[in-house]
Parts: C-alpha cells; sequence; structure tokens
C-alpha cells in the first residue's frame, strides 16, 4: 500500500484528524494506496509555517530561490522513470505519456519560473522634469494553489514554480484523485532543501481542503485550475474577501478544418486533440467543424484511425489510450454519449465502456468516441464531457463557423486548419477564446499568455503574468523639481 502523508513546515506528516481516504488505480479499479482526509486543522498548520517562512523567503536572494528551485527540476528529471511509472498508476494515462509530457513538461515548468525570476524587472514612468515613478513588486504572501487530476504534477508544478519563484510561500492542494506525484515532489523538495515552511501541500478533499485553503483569511491568492462550477464556488467565497484569483477552468474547444488546409497533418493533429489524454486535457477540441467538401473523406478517415485505436494497459509502453481518472468521471462520459445519443446523434466509432481482461477487468476503459448528426447547440455541443468523445458537423461557410463556435459558453482554445493566411487570422480574431492554434495544436511555449474567457476563466498564467499575479505592485512617485 503506497500511504501518502501532508508536506506540512518541511515534514512528511499524517493529518491530524488521522482519517484516510482510498487511492485508487483506474486501470484495475483497485484501491492501491491511501491518502490523508485533511481538513481545515491541517491546512490551518499548513498556513501558519507557510506564514512563518515566508519573511525569509521573500528576502532570499532570488539566485539563491532559483538555485534550489534548479536543484528540485534536475531531481525531477533524475526521477523520471519513476515518477511517469507513478502518474500513469494513479491516473490512468499511458505511462509513455506521461514520460514525455508529464514529468518532463514539471521539470520544464519549475525551471521556466527559475531562470525567469532573474529577468523579471518592474516598470519606470518618467514625468519629464516633474517626478519619476517606479513601480516595485513584493511577493503577496501565502498563496493557495488548488490543481485538477488531469495533468497531475504537470499543472501542480505550473502553478507553484511561479508562486515560489516570485517569493511567495504556498499551501497546495493536488486533486485527490491523483495525489501521488504531488507526495513524491514533496519528498524531492526535502531532498533539494526547500526550506521548511515554504511549500505545503496538503491532500483530501476539495469541499473540505480545498474549502478551507479559499476561506483562509491569511492566504492572500488563490490559484485555482478545476472546474467552472468548482470556480464559481471559490469566486463566490474568495470575493467578498478580496484575495487575488486565478481561474483556469474548463473548455469545449472548437476544431475548424478549412478544405484547403494540409489534411494529413490536419488529421494527424486532429487524433491527438481528440484523444490524447482520453480526451482530458482542457485544450482538447471536442466539436469538430469540417468544410463541406472535405466532410465525407474526412469523416471515413477520421472513423477508420479512430476505430484502430488500442486501449491498452497504461503501464505497457506502447499503449496510446488508457483509463479515465476516475469511476464517477466514466459515468460522467457514458452518460454523455448516452445524451448524444437521445439528441439525435449517430455513433460513428466507439460509444461503449470498454470491458479489459484480467487484472484490467475492473478498470475504467471507454472507447474514443465519435458522433456526427448534432446541432451545434444542443447539450452535447456546448457542455463539457472531458473524455475521449467528439463530434463532428459540417459547415459551408465562415460566418456559420464562428458562429457554431463561439455557441457555447466556454473561451479557452480553438484550433483552425488553413492554408489561407488572411482567413487563419480573419478567424483567429473573431473567436470568443484565449488561445488560438492555427495549422497545430498544444504548441506551448511558455513565455505565453495562457488561460480562457468567458466560462473558462479569469486570467491568465503563463510567462511573467503568472509572476505579476503572485506580486503586489506597489508606485513610488518622487518630485524631482
Ligand atoms: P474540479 O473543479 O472538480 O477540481 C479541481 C480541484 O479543486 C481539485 O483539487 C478538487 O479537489 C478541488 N476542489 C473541489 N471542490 C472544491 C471546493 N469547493 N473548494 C476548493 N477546491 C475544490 O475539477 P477536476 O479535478 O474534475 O478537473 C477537471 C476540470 O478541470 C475540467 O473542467 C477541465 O476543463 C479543467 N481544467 C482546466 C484547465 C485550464 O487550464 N483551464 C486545465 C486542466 C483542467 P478534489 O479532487 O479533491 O475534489
Amino acid at each position: 500500500m503506497e500511504m501518502i502523508r501532508n508536506y506540512i513546515n518541511g515534514e512528511l506528516v499524517p493529518p491530524v484528524g488521522e482519517q484516510y481516504l482510498d487511492n485508487h488505480n483506474p486501470a484495475t479499479g483497485k484501491v492501491y494506496g491511501q491518502l490523508p482526509d485533511s481538513d481545515e486543522r491541517d491546512v490551518k498548520q499548513a498556513t501558519e509555517a507557510a506564514l512563518h517562512a515566508f519573511p525569509a523567503w521573500s528576502k532570499t536572494p532570488r539566485n539563491d530561490r532559483a538555485r534550489i528551485m534548479m536543484r528540485l527540476a534536475d531531481l525531477i528529471e533524475q526521477n523520471l522513470d519513476a515518477l511517469a511509472m507513478a502518474e500513469s498508476i494513479d491516473n490512468g494515462k499511458p505511462v509513455s505519456l506521461a514520460r514525455v509530457v508529464d514529468i518532463p513538461r514539471a521539470a520544464a515548468n519549475i525551471r521556466f519560473y527559475a531562470t525567469g525570476i532573474m529577468h523579471y524587472a518592474s516598470e519606470a514612468h518618467n514625468m519629464e522634469d516633474t517626478a519619476i515613478n517606479y513601480t516595485l513588486r513584493d511577493p503577496i504572501g501565502v498563496a493557495g494553489c488548488i490543481s485538477p487530476w488531469n495533468l497531475p504534477l504537470y499543472l501542480f508544478t505550473w502553478k507553484i514554480a511561479p508562486a515560489l519563484a516570485a517569493g511567495c510561500t504556498v499551501v497546495a492542494k493536488p486533486s485527490e484523485i491523483t495525489p501521488l506525484t504531488a507526495f513524491k515532489l514533496s519528498e524531492l523538495a526535502i531532498e533539494a532543501g526547500l526550506p521548511a515552511g515554504v511549500l505545503n501541500i496538503v491532500h483530501g478533499l476539495g469541499p473540505k481542503v480545498g474549502a478551507a485553503i479559499t476561506e483562509h483569511p491569511e492566504i492572500s491568492a488563490i490559484s485555482f485550475t478545476g472546474g467552472t462550477a468548482t470556480g464559481k464556488t471559490i469566486a463566490r467565497i474568495a470575493a467578498p474577501m478580496f484575495k487575488k484569483l486565478s481561474l483556469e477552468l474548463g473548455g469545449k474547444n472548437p476544431n475548424i478544418v478549412f478544405a484547403d488546409c494540409d489534411f494529413d497533418e490536419m488529421l494527424t493533429t486532429t487524433m491527438r486533440s481528440s484523444f490524447a489524454n482520453q480526451g482530458q486535457i482542457c485544450l482538447c477540441g471536442p466539436r469538430i467543424f469540417v468544410e463541406r467538401p472535405v466532410y465525407e473523406k474526412f469523416k471515413t478517415a477520421f472513423v477508420e484511425k479512430t476505430k484502430q485505436l488500442k486501449i491498452g494497459h497504461p503501464q505497457d509502453k506502447n499503449t496510446k489510450m488508457g483509463a479515465v481518472a476516475s469511476e464517477s468521471h466514466m459515468e460522467k462520459i457514458l452518460h454523455y454519449i448516452a445524451l448524444a445519443k437521445e439528441e439525435g446523434g449517430t455513433v460513428l466509432a466507439g460509444g461503449h465502456r470498454v470491458h479489459m481482461e484480467g487484472e484490467l477487468a475492473g478498470g475504467w476503459f471507454i472507447e474514443p468516441t465519435i458522433i456526427e448528426g448534432l446541432s451545434y447547440d444542443c447539450r452535447t455541443n456546448t457542455e463539457e464531457i472531458f473524455g475521449p468523445v467528439v463530434t463532428i458537423m459540417p459547415f459551408d461557410t465562415e460566418e456559420e463557423v464562428l458562429k457554431y463556435a463561439n455557441a457555447t459558453s466556454y473561451g479557452l482554445a480553438g484550433t483552425v486548419w488553413t492554408r489561407d493566411l488572411k482567413r487563419a487570422h480573419r478567424v483567429a480574431h473573431q473567436l470568443h477564446s484565449g488561445i488560438v492554434w492555427i495549422n497545430c495544436w498544444l504548441l506551448r511555449d511558455l513565455r505565453t499568455p495562457f488561460g480562457g474567457v468567458k466560462a473558462s476563466g479569469v486570467g491568465r498564467e503563463g510567462g511573467f503574468q503568472a509572476i505579476d499575479f503572485f506580486t503586489e505592485p506597489k508606485n513610488v512617485c518622487i518630485r524631482i523639481a
């Protein structure tokens, strides 16, 4: 049994209440470990440790903060195999994906902000002969970081790295569904020499631990990635306390295919943007709009390729599709497939739970699923499913596809496939979303603003904007005349 402990004040400790939750392996459906079922008492201890550590950490020269963070990034890389295996067991994702995406990106996040803080500067504004303004940027204090289960270590480090680099101390909560790599990170943080209390990780349930972090009066900011409904709850609690909020929420992204695109490249990438990580990436493109002249060609090729996608043991290095993260999530996805049929959709590929054999018999696997024949504004096409389920739809004009694409309350990302440069720009400008990819998908430069509009969130992560979030500007004006 893998026993997870909280990481508070530099030590791995059991929860105050001594209660534990079962941790499941999605590929087998079986319990393989336990994690703390922490509550507000653990959050209180973690916050006290973070408050105590803040003055020294915020005054530690940025060079020295960076050096410790670089050590942590190195340790993540040195433990790549073990961390990738842990992520695969905990989340159900193929270990091959965790090896090339999740874990390298976790190290990259930490290295990016460890070096980024050395280049971070603030502004000065000269008022001709009258005055000079300069702006100080101080770390905000204790930051609360709450992350989801789909890219566990990747998204966890994407939050805590800029916070630590900025000089904040952190109380963090990974998802209760995938706590393992965050626990392993706490062991590596100790090994890297991170001072006690600088990073505190409290495991447990969202409505208990997440809520206690959100409500704690000494936690000055909440950086949250997760579902829109949870984001609303957090905003409702945090707003009257005037906490800084960064909310990275759900998506229902359009993938727009014009007839003049590079068809083969589009098809290969669309396979990934539809089904990578079992479709459980907020940036996946589950609504695929295809210009009518290539619709039938696309449909035939896409369905054929999808039917060839083999679901397998997540820990087999050749597997491309693994299990979905939890039983309740599997039920939610199956519910949406049933809804799509009720709404008049035709299932062209997949549509069912997969019953594997042997040790995987109880695992939570779903076939990659393609649905056709739905209206652009039905529930299946406007609500987030967050699984290996996509819909395809033909369109005739640019105006029409923009209407379809913008018809959801979400606005995270969009993809456009065309060789017409002017059209690419036109469509990109008119999409209601925070991110647009043209002739590519998930090509990420960590310096760029990352986040969504409408129900996909508030604020941007990435680049210096994340450091801006974890610091408070103070303008100083000096009269010189
Ligand atoms: P949830 O909103 O259910 O959970 C996210 C985190 O919030 C978890 O750690 C969860 O804990 C915690 N939480 C739950 N309830 C509360 C609460 N009342 N107060 C504070 N914290 C709480 O999302 P999922 O984990 O299901 O993740 C999937 C969602 O995340 C999808 O909607 C997806 O689109 C979105 N997402 C967005 C991304 C973006 O960058 N915009 C990137 C990746 C995912 P626990 O797990 O214990 O319930």
